[in-house]
């Protein structure tokens, strides 16, 4: 399971599902809500979080263990293991060891993909990434999984992705006013903005310096709009320590299913260029603009 703390609570997500043979349901990269549940309705999972370490219970019709595998002091996933007889002491050393060891693995592959400074993805996992998300996009015309019908909080039916790149807007000046040192201060929390303002399945990437991307789901550009909106507000009257108002722009566009990438940033950039031109704090549809023929060509 992966373990995600939010500010709208906490929250388990199965990455597989059976045991003979457990089957992936799940992809660590995209991540969906499908099967998401809070931590509360997994009582045990629920226990383990709460003391911090391992867990070894009978269960009905049976005995569990479940190991946490941490990540920066935080808990990142889960692990359940059951059986019908009980775990011993060696068993769980054990099965700690294992975990430990596959953590270390992770870790690596972490750091591989990860920007060290925000801890968001970084540029070689989003070139890699953005072919997943547009093998798997719907290109708008119809909802993904209809035969899935979990309890959602927002339904994505007909929801298509969208891909905004967001740019901070004069952060050289930042820089040269406060320091490189605030200049990073400032990244790290526009950063974790991002993490609270999207929703889990959102993928957020830092894109290079200053600029961010963020490949979400809405179904239609107002909806896409608002919630890119939303976010520009929040960084709009959020206080930076030291810096005080940062503002962003935000240039989005939506992607289809015979998008590659570079055609994609393209779009996003040369709405995100227009909201630049426009007098920067404001978010740009780029489909929005082409039909307003807002947008020059070449
Ligand atoms: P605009 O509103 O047009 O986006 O102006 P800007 O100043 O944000 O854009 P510009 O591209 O001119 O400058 C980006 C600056 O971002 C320049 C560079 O020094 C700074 N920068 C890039 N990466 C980092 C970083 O990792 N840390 C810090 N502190 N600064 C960075
Ligand atoms: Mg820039
Ligand atoms: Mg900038």
């Amino acid at each position: 399971f992966r373990h995600v703390e939010r500010k709208d609570g906490r929250f388990v997500i199965p990455l597989t599902e059976g045991l003979d043979p457990p089957r992936i349901i799940n992809d660590a990269y995209l991540l969906t809500l499908k099967h998401a549940m809070a931590l509360e309705d997994a009582p045990q999972l629920h226990r383990c979080v709460a003391g911090g370490r391992t867990l070894a219970e009978r269960i009905e019709g049976g005995f569990a263990c479940v190991l946490p595998l941490y990540r920066q002091e935080q808990i990142h996933l889960l692990v359940e293991i059951g059986r019908n007889f009980p775990f011993t002491r060696d068993d769980l050393e054990l099965a700690q060891q294992l975990v430990n060891f596959f953590n270390g693995h992770l870790q690596l592959i972490d750091y591989a993909e990860t920007d060290t400074l925000t801890g968001l993805y970084n540029r070689k996992t989003f070139d890699e990434h953005l072919d997943r998300v547009l093998a798997h996009t719907s290109g708008g015309e119809e909802g993904q999984s209809a035969n899935h019908s979990p309890k959602r909080r927002h339904s994505p039916e007909h929801a298509s992705n969208w891909l905004a790149i967001i740019d901070i807007d004069h952060f050289k000046q930042i820089n040269d006013r406060h320091g490189h040192l605030i200049g990073d201060e400032v990244l790290v929390l526009l950063a974790r903005l991002m993490r609270n303002a999207f929703r889990l399945d959102d993928q957020l990437f830092r894109f290079g310096g200053e600029e961010f991307i963020v490949v979400l789901q809405a179904s239609g550009g107002q909806n896409a709009l608002n919630v890119l909106e939303r976010f520009r507000r929040q960084v709009e009257t959020h206080g930076f320590p030291m810096v005080g108002d940062v503002t962003i722009s935000i240039g989005f566009t939506e992607v289809t299913r015979y998008d590659n990438p570079p055609d994609l940033i393209d779009r996003a950039d040369k709405a995100l260029y227009f909201a630049k031109e426009h007098g920067r704090n404001r978010v740009e549809h780029f489909e929005a603009l082409q039909d307003a023929h807002e947008l020059s060509v070449g």
